[in-house]
């Protein structure tokens, strides 16, 4: 992956969200405060109106560092310290490389996962975003980047939060309430990882 694909999968990361953007808040609505799709549009159109200053000569680090900054200043709530997160993570895991291999990526990823983890005191199967996150990077650590199946355990992720009883962020405050509702953030989650393989195909 090169600093070209970087900027095209966020272009259509930005597109997909716009698109979802009520679905996601709407799912927020059930599980939160009704704004998760306002917050990440938000987010991702600052990041969108970035992407002409970003040259195909610059390394994918600083793209993704620029991201992880946008997106903690402008998604704001929970989600945009996470996503900022995930970010600043695997852009030190991308720094002094031009093009990202495989190996690079599976350590990208599972260090975007560790840092999701840390910064939101979670742990998978506590119905929030990592579990899109850890699925994935686990994924990927077992078999490789094939992103069929990366794209598959992504749905996975995210579907299995439908199932869990919320045990961070607003959701927490449910209780048992929560189980029936998938976590708006695993949705926004995979449709990071749906664009991302979608690019890389
Ligand atoms: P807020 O809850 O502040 O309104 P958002 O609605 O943008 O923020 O994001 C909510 C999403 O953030 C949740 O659906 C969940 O996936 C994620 N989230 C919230 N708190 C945590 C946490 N401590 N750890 C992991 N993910 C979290
Ligand atoms: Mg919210
Ligand atoms: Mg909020």
């Amino acid at each position: 992956m090169n600093t070209t694909q970087l900027k095209q999968w966020l272009t259509e990361l930005a597109a997909v969200i716009a698109d979802n953007r009520d679905e996601l808040s709407k799912l927020d609505q059930a599980l939160g405060d009704g704004d998760h799709g306002i917050n990440m549009h938000r987010g991702f159109q600052a990041v969108l109106s970035e992407l002409p200053n970003i040259k195909e000569e610059d390394e994918p680090a600083a793209l993704l560092q620029k991201v992880a900054t946008i997106l903690i200043s402008k998604v704001g709530g929970a989600s945009g310290p996470l996503y900022g997160t995930a970010f600043l993570r695997m852009s030190a895991a991308c720094k002094g490389k031009q093009t990202l291999d495989d190996e690079t990526m599976v350590v990208a990823l599972k260090q975007a996962a560790e840092g999701i983890a840390q910064r939101g005191k979670a742990a998978p199967g506590e119905g929030t975003l990592l579990d899109v996150w850890s699925t994935v990077a686990n994924e990927a650590k077992e078999t490789g980047m094939d992103w069929n199946q990366l794209e598959a355990s992504a749905r996975e992720g995210m579907e299995a939060t439908k199932d869990m009883v919320v045990k961070r962020g607003r959701g927490a405050i449910l209780g048992e309430q929560s189980v029936g509702h998938i976590d708006p953030g695993a949705v926004s989650s995979y449709y990071l990882f749906k664009t991302l393989c979608n690019t890389m195909k």
